[in-house]
Parts: C-alpha cells; structure tokens; sequence
C-alpha cells in the first residue's frame, strides 16, 4: 500500500474505516525514516517513542469518535518551531542543544488537532540560505537526485514530503524558503499572507518578512493545514485579529474561471529565467488559458531593487535579533572565556557558521550610523516601492503567475555559483516578502528529470482565492502526482 502518496483527506479516511489505525501509519512512516533517513539527511531529530505516543492519543480519540481531519495525521516540523518534546537547533551548533521549554503556537495548533509529530527536519542554519547546505547538520539530498540540494530554507521539510517519509510538513519563508524548496522538490508550498500564521515560537530571522507556512503534496494538503494554523494569537502582535472568510472547501471551476483574470510580468521574468526553464513558463500560462482564465500582460519593474533591499533588510533584523546568542542565556556557551567579552566573543564564533555571521556583518553595518541612510533606510524605501509595484497589478488582475526560481535544483556544492549568484536566484520570492503577499508554489513540469515550480501570487488575505486556482490546475494536471521512481 504506497501510503506516502496518499493525501491528509484519503488517509483521514482510511482512519475513519478502520483500515489503518494512526499507530500503525505512524510505524509506517517512522520505518520509511529509518530506511531513507540516512541517505536523505531530511531529518535532525526523531524520537520513535514520542511519536508512538501521540498516535496512541490520537487512536483514542478516533475511538471515541472525537476525530477531525487531522486527527492521527503523520506530520514533520521545520526545526526552527519550539517543540517542547523534540530538540530545536534551527540547523544551528549554537542551539545544538536546545530543549525549549514550550510549543510554537504552530505546533501547538496542528497538535491540538490531533497530528502526529514524526521529527525535525533539517534546514538551513537561521534559516539563512536557499540550499540547505549552510546546516551545521549537513546538507540534505534532493529525492529527485541525490547528487542536487533540495532547496532551502526548507530544505529538510521538502525533502522529508517529497521522499514519502511523512505526509506533510511545516515550513517558514523569509524570502522564499516554502516556496523555493517546494519547487525543487515537485511539491506544493504555501506562504501565507503575513501576519495570518503566528510567529510565536518560531526562531526569529527577519521577523518582518518571517512567516510560517506548509509544505504537501498538493494545493488541498496546503489549504487544510492553513486552516488549522491561521488566526490571531495574542502572543504575536502581528498577528491579525479581523476575521476573514476562509475555508478549505475550494470553489473554483472551470466555469467560474472566465470571471478571473492572471497578470504575467513578462519583461521582470524574460530577464531573470534560465534559457531553460522560458519554455516551461509558457506552457503553464497556456495550461492556464485552456483552463478559461483572462490572461494580461503587466509590468513589475523591480528586478534591480528586490534583492538589494530584500538582503540589507533581511541582514538588518537578523543582526538584531540574533545578538540574544551570547553564551549567557542558552544557546552554545565557549568553554575557553576567562572574561564577559570573551564569553560573548568566543560563544558566537564557535557557536555560528559563516553564512550567518556574514549576514550579522552586513547587517550590522547597514544598521550603523552613518551608513543607516544609504543602506537600511533605502531599502526601506525601495521596499516600498516595491509594495506600491504589486499594488498597481491587483488593481487590474486577481493572480500574479512568476517561477518560484530562476532555474532548478543546483548541483550539491556547486563551484560555479558565486553566492551572489545564489542571492540573484531568490529574484522571484523576495518580492513577496517584501510586500507581505500570499503565494503558493506548485509543481507543473519536469526539466531533464527535475520538478520545475511555478508561483501563483494573491493579493493580501487571498489565500482562499489562489489555493482554488492551484487545486483547479492539480484536478487538470498530473505533476503533483509524481514520486522519485528510486524510493517507492
Ligand atoms: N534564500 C533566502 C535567504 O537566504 C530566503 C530564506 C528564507 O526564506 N528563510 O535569506
């Protein structure tokens, strides 16, 4: 029985026959686990017997038919959420250790439901980087080809769905880190509005542009779990509290279709796509039209200020919000300090790898007077600039159409990229960040035997809107469909 395939309503309902209870689903997976684990490096942290818990929980309640949807559901968590039953490093040496004494209210909803927590799946260090090979942990293997990353920063969770080794998984995305990994994987990811999902108990990276989200197997999967985890939460002032009209019931049709209109940025994508991958933007739009969709050109002159702001910005807050590290609190402690300073000093630089320290340098710097004007107040000002772009275009059309990268998985430890190059590559989920949109990525081809990933953009708090459009191209489509030959 290729359970791995099965989606959150089909294995819901296996549980709600008795064909399966979740304690034999969890089994099942954790085996899947310990088969591909190795090879894979999804996962930083499991604990079986924790696990076997929750699903013993969860069968007593769908015995006393106190069952939802999500009830006895395997899940996998991003290891940047707090977990109180698993360690939380945030693919760090600096939190390698780390025990938190609660649940990030993410986790906490999904468990209130009922899921089963299977492990924390591997990620980028901070959640800085768009490879996952910055993880103290080391670097995670696409399923697709092990000799390519899986994306980042959620690498882990991608790779963890997309092998079959849990059903779905959460995420966060600072400036890509669902939707980009989700397309290197064949998967669909889902980064909500911000300020929709609570941060609470998430590891702080750039908490303006932050936002948690999930990480399955198709548009439906997405739209379940958001269900489950939007909505004010009085421990994130972000958080908004207005009630608005969602629903994992999805609506649109191909009748309905010829109602709503999809802008496509030409120039902003003909300057940015890999030669390869032109091709396969076409036939989505195509695939779009055939569906009864208006299809208009628009304009989003942004190329030239997106990453610049999005990386001083990025690098700013997460200069700021990473000095709590400091070897006093928690986190990694220098055991060589004979004095204050040198505590500090030392914890932070045994404690963080590279990648991190050079965005705590960069933003600091943006950050120090003198040079705040010309950096982190300008790229606020372009920030902006960039909000008022996106503005314009959802007064004219309902969905925005970009790739969700600019070519598919890089090689593992690929020389020829420079790390601007793998900056520059983030072109197409930084906006979104920087304007607080919703955006779902979902899998519509294959290039050489590599998932290819396409955004559908909405304005804010349409998450509803275009989680129907993706679920609307999966009922027409079979790239969702599609699973690593090698691990079934
Ligand atoms: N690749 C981007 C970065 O390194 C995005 C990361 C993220 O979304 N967490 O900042």
């Amino acid at each position: 029985m290729n359970l791995y395939l099965k989606s959150i309503s089909e294995l819901s309902k296996m549980l709600d026959d008795k064909k399966i209870s979740s304690y034999e689903l969890t089994e099942y997976f954790l085996k899947r686990i310990k088969k591909y684990n190795k090879k894979i490096n999804a996962f930083i942290s499991i604990d079986e017997n924790k696990s076997m818990e929750f699903a013993k929980i969860a069968d007593i309640d769908i015995r006393n038919k106190n069952k939802n949807i999500l009830t006895g559901i395997p899940i996998a968590h991003k290891d940047l959420f707090c977990t109180k039953d698993f360690l939380t490093t945030c693919g760090s040496k600096m939190l390698s250790n780390f025990k938190p004494p609660y649940d990030a209210t993410v986790v906490k909803k999904l468990a209130n439901k009922g899921m089963v927590p299977l492990g924390k799946t591997n990620m980028d260090e901070f959640a800085m980087g768009s490879t996952n090979e910055t993880s103290f942990f080391g670097s995670v293997k696409n399923p697709w080809d092990f000799s390519r990353v899986p994306g980042g920063s959620s690498g882990g969770s991608a790779a963890a769905v997309a092998s079959g080794m849990v059903t779905v998984s959460s995420g966060s995305d600072t400036g890509g880190s669902i939707r980009q990994p989700a397309a290197f994987c064949g998967l669909t990811g889902l980064k909500p509005t911000y300020g929709t999902v609570s941060r609470y108990g998430m590891i702080a990276y750039a908490s303006s542009l932050d936002q948690g989200g999930v990480l399955a197997r198709n548009a439906k999967d997405c739209a379940i779990i958001y269900d489950s985890i939007r909505g004010f939460d009085s421990n994130d002032s972000t958080t908004h509290n207005k009630e608005y009209n969602f629903s994992s019931k999805l609506y649109l049709d191909k009748d309905s279709a010829k109602d709503y209109s999809i802008g496509i940025p030409t120039n902003f994508i003909q300057n940015n796509l890999s030669s390869s991958l032109s091709k396969y933007f076409d036939i989505f739009i195509e695939d779009l039209k055939k569906l009864g969709f208006k299809i208009k050109d628009v304009e989003l002159p942004i190329d030239k200020i997106t990453i610049p702001a999005y990386y001083i910005i990025a690098s700013s807050e997460a200069s700021s919000n990473l000095s709590r590290y400091d070897g006093v609190k928690y986190g990694h402690r220098s055991q060589k300090a004979e004095n204050l300073n040198e505590l500090y000093f030392n914890s932070r630089t045994e404690g963080f790898g590279h990648e991190v320290k050079k965005r705590i340098m960069i933003g600091t710097f943006s950050l120090s007077s003198g040079y705040y004007d010309e950096n982190y107040l300008l790229a606020l000002k372009l920030r902006r600039k960039v909000c008022e772009e996106f503005k314009k275009i959802f007064n004219d059309v309902d969905f925005l159409i970009c790739p969700s990268s600019t070519d598919v998985a890089f090689k593992l430890g690929d020389n020829d990229k420079t790390p601007i190059d793998i900056y520059l590559s983030d072109m197409f989920t930084t906006p979104v960040n920087l304007a607080g949109l919703p955006a779902v990525s979902l899998p519509t081809n294959f290039y050489k035997n590599l998932p290819v990933g396409m955004q559908i953009i909405g304005n804010h708090f349409e998450e509803e809107k275009i989680l129907n459009l993706a679920n609307l191209y999966q009922e027409n489509s079979i790239w969702h469909k599609e699973f690593p030959g090698e691990l079934s």
